[in-house]
């Protein structure tokens, strides 16, 4: 039968203490045993279904995560503070000094801040390699690899990466695959087609509504289990727990998840089509033009389109500036990083989010200064939309009136 990710969301509602169509919110740090061998057996990791303490897991926490991994098909799932929470915790699960990590070069600027230059701190090293490139990707390879890593929509040139034969590639060699699933929720299934462990910042798509941070490791029972240990698990002693609080109101969002995927992909291809047929050159992986439209193709989960992330090169920072500030006036959006949101976000992420990438870097990947990255919102006439950009466009200079 053909994975169904919303299907399996919603499929396990909870219910609360007093029959509420909501779960109960755990409001507690800690938890009662009815007896000190109860406790110490929790301690053990041998009771089930007994809380700890909320740093391991809460009620609320738990719910939450069991929603997400029935999303991605994995057996468990952790919920963290933060996207950052969620990404930090599960590399230093898997590595340690000495180790190496071979990652996508285009990936959100916190992740390759974070290997670039955080982890070579506990002597761990990254090789950034073109993950459209499949033999570099390999040949990067060493003996003290642990882990590929990428996005399967990238951030923020939506550069899409070949899941199966990165799987393939990282169990030939011995090594995981950890898959940063954030721009194509519901869209992709990364650990159905092979990856290992799927992490998303549920900041973005998946709360939808900009009003917290939060993150999530998908993966199966042992890595979850090895990560929230007591004795040396990377998430409980490093403590990037989420919230319980905010993990109740998260996962009140995800049950609107489906609809606001593919709205934000009905809107997302509506201004691309129409603005490619006006002659702009924009990045869409649902435009025949996009290089991975075919592999993207390939691999998504139709019903949900082709997400909500588009890019246009404004060529020069000072003309994408004025593009936006313009379109933040006649009110398409808001000129703010992040994304995900009920609104259109637009930022230009050579001076924005991946500003922790050089200046070089950026050249050599292909990030132009003046690229404006576009989170498309759930805009209701979206036609009305598109005219307005196309009009900014052509009063900053960005498109010709003679297109217009
Ligand atoms: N992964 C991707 C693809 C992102 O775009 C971001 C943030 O922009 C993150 C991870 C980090 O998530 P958070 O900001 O929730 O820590």
């Amino acid at each position: 039968m053909k994975f169904d990710p919303a299907s399996n969301l919603e499929k396990n509602p909870n219910y609360g203490q007093f029959k509420g169509v909501n779960p109960s919110i755990s409001d507690s740090a800690t938890y009662t045993f009815k007896t000190a061998k109860a406790m110490m057996d929790t301690f053990e990791g041998k009771s089930e279904g007994q809380f700890l303490y909320s740093r391991h897991t809460s009620p609320s926490n738990y719910y939450l995560a069991q929603a997400l991994a029935a999303m991605e098909g994995t057996v468990e799932a952790n919920v963290t503070a933060s996207g950052m929470g969620a990404i930090s915790t599960t590399l230093l699960q898997i590595c340690g000094t000495g180790d190496h990590i071979v990652s996508s070069r285009t990936i959100y600027g916190g992740s390759y801040a974070f290997m670039k230059n955080y982890l070579p701190k506990l002597n761990i090293h990254t090789s950034f390699v073109d993950i459209t490139n499949l033999e570099k990707m390999e040949a990067a390879i060493q003996p003290n690899t642990k882990l590929i890593y990428c996005e399967t929509v990238s951030n923020p040139l939506l550069e899409v990466a070949n899941i199966p034969k990165l799987s393939e590639i990282a169990k030939k060699h011995g090594v995981l695959l950890v898959v940063d699933n954030t721009f194509s929720p519901l869209i992709m299934s990364p650990y159905q087609m092979g990856a290992d462990i799927v992490i998303h910042s549920l900041t973005k798509f998946i709360n939808g509504m900009n009003d917290t941070v939060g993150g999530v490791v998908c993966a199966d029972s042992q890595f979850i289990n090895a990560s929230k240990s007591v004795i040396d698990g990377a998430a409980m002693l490093i403590g990037s727990t989420m919230d319980s609080l905010r993990s109740a109101s998260i996962l009140k969002n995800t049950h609107t998840l489906a609809i606001r995927m593919k709205k934000h992909s009905e809107n997302a291809m509506y201004v691309s089509q129409r603005l490619e047929q006006d002659g702009v050159r924009i990045v869409y992986p649902g435009l025949d033009s996009h290089k991975d439209h075919k592999l993207f193709t390939a691999m998504y989960n139709a019903e949900f389109g082709y997400g909500g992330m588009i890019t246009i090169d404004a060529v020069t920072l000072e003309k994408a500036d004025a593009f936006m500030e313009l379109m933040q006036k006649r009110n398409v959006g808001d000129l703010a990083v992040s994304l995900g949101f009920y609104r259109t976000l637009f930022n230009a992420p050579g001076s924005g989010t991946s500003s922790e990438v050089p200046e070089d870097e950026q050249k050599e990947m292909g990030l132009s200064p003046g690229l404006v990255r576009f989170s498309m919102g759930l805009d209701h006439n979206i036609d009305k939309t598109y005219k307005i950009i196309k009009e900014c466009m052509i009063e900053t200079g960005i498109l010709e009136p003679m297109h217009a």
